[in-house]
């Protein structure tokens, strides 16, 4: 800069102070120092209009202008040029008025030197230069404080609000001047409780101390919500270290938390879910090992029975006696071989492993054979029969979870009838609908029992000495619930029991559905 040509213009209307003056310049370097003179602050006003001077020496008293109002107006039209004032030998007081009001320096008209002017001008240009930059900084600062995503409050360390960046006023819905000078915990944000406002207290207490404090919190918005925001109150010091200032800075994150929040509280329903689950399985596995202590003591007796009598005595027994001896046997490992198989089937269905597989079939046909497989085994004459109606030959459904409900159904009519009494089994298809009702004369179930046979293991109070494990109804709500069907079970005690089943035609179609 300073090798650059200075370009000076001296506001004086008394000619010989502005003879004095150009005298003075002319004993400088001429390419250097450039001077252009005028006489009143209008002309000078106009001239600093046409051109960017690089200083301004102006005298006070001007044919249009007075004492301080001549600084006063001339910086108002021209803001950005340093001046320095020139002032008679007893203006002291004038010449720090003018300061107050923006001039660089003064210099008294009658103690002037060429070495003082020429400095007080460089100092005067130079001050102006770091002025300027710090303009500039601070406006940037300033959009940045702004224009942040943030919402920032500048506190004092004791918790003080001195300024609160846009965000913070439009998150807030106040004026700076409503809230510089509160408590920052007596803010609309915080003040909505007691705790709050402590908790508040508190970081402003630790951060005074140096520390950072950064926290998700609730505040109250303008809108009187609660609201989560990641809050963080930083402490800023000078450099001895003293804390001068603290930050408050914050950003709304509510949706986020309800979303972390939300998933905590689907995980803990999920470990609750497993946990129950466990639950059952553990319970089921009591029961199991109860129930193998039960059941499959009666068949391995008639096993080991059987095998020992055809040990020892196979060469002096009669033929017949040798067929009942190995038809028990096969009976009994039957007896074991279906307890093992609704266990298993249990086992799945807990563990979900279960599966479902529907396919193409006959129902009708599917039926027919599962009605004679278990006629022979009826015994006291005892009948079932079968009738169907509708179109059932061309069904979706999972065969063998269909064979474990039938057999189960047709299993139950049979062993809690009584003698001579008929099972009847009807199935009727229509409305893409297949009905399955089996109805026997039976014992019947107790109202009190009706609700929880359906559980595994559960059997009412009136089973007496029939034989059982409490499985079968399970199975048989299991595979209606995988086809997507509805069980109703009718029962009177002393009269019989009735189960409807409705199972649609397309499982498959049924359940995507779902
Ligand atoms: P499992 O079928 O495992 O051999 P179970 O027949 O006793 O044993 P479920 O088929 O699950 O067990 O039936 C549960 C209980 O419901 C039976 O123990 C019985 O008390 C009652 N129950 C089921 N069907 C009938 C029926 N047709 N008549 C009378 N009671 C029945
Ligand atoms: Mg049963």
């Amino acid at each position: 800069m300073y090798n650059k040509p200075i370009h000076v213009l001296l506001v004086e209307d008394s000619p010989s102070d502005a003879k004095l003056q150009r005298h003075r310049f002319s004993r400088l370097d001429q390419e250097k120092w450039q001077l252009v003179h005028v006489e009143s602050l209008a002309q000078a006003i106009n001239r600093c209009h046409e051109f960017t001077f690089d200083v301004v020496l102006l005298d006070l008293n001007l044919p249009d202008s007075d004492g301080l109002e001549t600084v006063v107006e001339f910086r108002a039209a021209v803001p950005n040029i340093p001046v320095i004032v020139l002032t008679g030998s007893d203006d002291d007081e004038l010449a720090i008025g003018a300061i107050s009001q923006g001039t660089q320096d003064f210099l008294c008209k009658d103690k002037i030197d060429i070495p003082l002017l020429v400095r007080t001008i460089y100092h005067a240009i130079e001050r102006e230069q770091i002025l300027k930059q710090l303009q500039e900084s601070e406006q940037r600062f300033r959009a940045v404080f702004n224009q942040t995503f943030q919402f920032m409050t500048l506190l004092t360390p004791e918790g003080t609000i001195l300024e609160m960046n846009q965000t913070a006023l439009e998150f807030s819905k106040v004026k700076q001047e409503d809230y510089v000078g509160l408590p920052l915990w007596e803010s609309n944000a915080w003040n909505y409780s007691l705790t709050s406002q402590n908790w508040l207290k508190i970081a402003i207490a630790k951060a005074r101390n140096g520390q950072l404090v950064r926290e998700e919190v609730q505040i109250r918005s303008a809108e009187e919500a609660i609201v989560w925001i990641d809050f963080s109150l930083k402490p800023l010091t000078d450099e001895a270290g003293k804390v001068i200032f603290l930050i408050e800075e914050g950003r709304e994150i509510s949706a986020r938390k309800y979303r972390e929040l939300n998933a905590r509280q689907q995980a803990q329903a999920e470990i609750l879910r497993v946990w129950e689950q466990e639950q059952e399985l553990n319970q089921i596995k009591l029961n199991f090992v109860s129930m193998v202590s039960h059941e499959f003591r009666t068949p391995l007796t008639t096993i080991h029975t059987s095998n020992h009598l055809l040990e020892q005595y196979y060469q002096h027994l009669p033929e017949d006696k040798i067929g009942t001896y190995h038809t028990s046997i096969k009976k009994a490992v039957n007896r074991i071989t279906s307890l093992l198989d609704d266990a298993l089937i249990i086992g799945k269905n807990v563990s979900k492993k279960l599966k479902f597989e529907p396919e193409i079939l006959n129902l009708v046909q599917f039926c027919d054979r599962l009605v004679s497989e278990q006629q022979p085994k009826v015994t006291n004459n005892r009948q079932i029969i079968f009738t169907h109606k509708g179109k059932c030959n061309n069904v979706y459904m999972d065969k063998y979870l269909l064979q474990q409900m039938i057999n189960n159904l047709l299993s139950n009519g049979i062993k809690f009838s009584l003698e001579g009494s008929t099972i009847k089994f009807d199935l009727s298809c229509q409305d893409e609908v297949a009905t399955f009702c089996i109805q026997d004369q039976g014992i019947g179930i107790p109202p009190e029992d009706l609700d929880r046979v359906f559980e595994s293991f559960y059997r009412a109070s009136n089973v007496g000495n029939i034989q059982g494990t409490g499985l079968g109804l399970s199975i048989v709500k299991k595979a209606v619930d995988l086809h997507g069907g509805q069980i109703l079970l009718e029962s009177h005690i002393g009269l019989g029991t009735n189960v409807l089943i409705n199972l649609p035609l397309n499982s498959y179609l049924s359940k995507v559905k779902v």
